[in-house]
């Protein structure tokens, strides 16, 4: 989509590393992190929140959360735990409207958010 963040993101047209990238799912740090390590998990194709996936890409969600699984493994937060996150519509704080996991941990002790 045009003027979607995530989707130019996804073409190259904003610079960004990528910690991970296969066919069908980016991801890349936050920019304004929320936790130590905060990573979004990013589908390519332009799907605009939970509300509109449909059956058809119930494997698409299911790879989504199994990338989560191996960056956390990769940022050695696996093991202290971590959340995954969506904010399923503007009315709940999604800001950006293409689907996306966020990936948060690596807390000392104190200041994890409380979702
Ligand atoms: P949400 O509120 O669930 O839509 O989250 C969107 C997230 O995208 C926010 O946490 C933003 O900080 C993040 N974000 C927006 N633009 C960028 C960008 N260019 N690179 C990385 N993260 C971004």
């Amino acid at each position: 989509m045009t003027n979607c963040i995530f989707c130019k993101i996804i073409k190259g047209e904003i610079p960004t590393e990528f910690l991970y990238q296969d066919e069908k799912i980016v991801a890349f740090r936050d920019i304004k992190p929320s936790a130590p390590v905060h990573i979004l998990i990013v589908p390519k194709k332009h799907i605009e929140k939970l509300q509109t996936v449909s059956d058809n890409e119930k494997d698409l969600l299911g790879q989504m959360l199994l990338v989560a699984q191996k960056i956390a493994e990769s940022e050695k937060i696996a093991k202290s735990g971590y959340k995954v996150c969506i904010n399923c519509g503007e009315e709940v704080g999604q800001i950006v409207p293409h689907l996306h996991i966020h990936l948060l941990g690596g807390w000392e002790t104190e200041g994890r958010c409380s979702c």
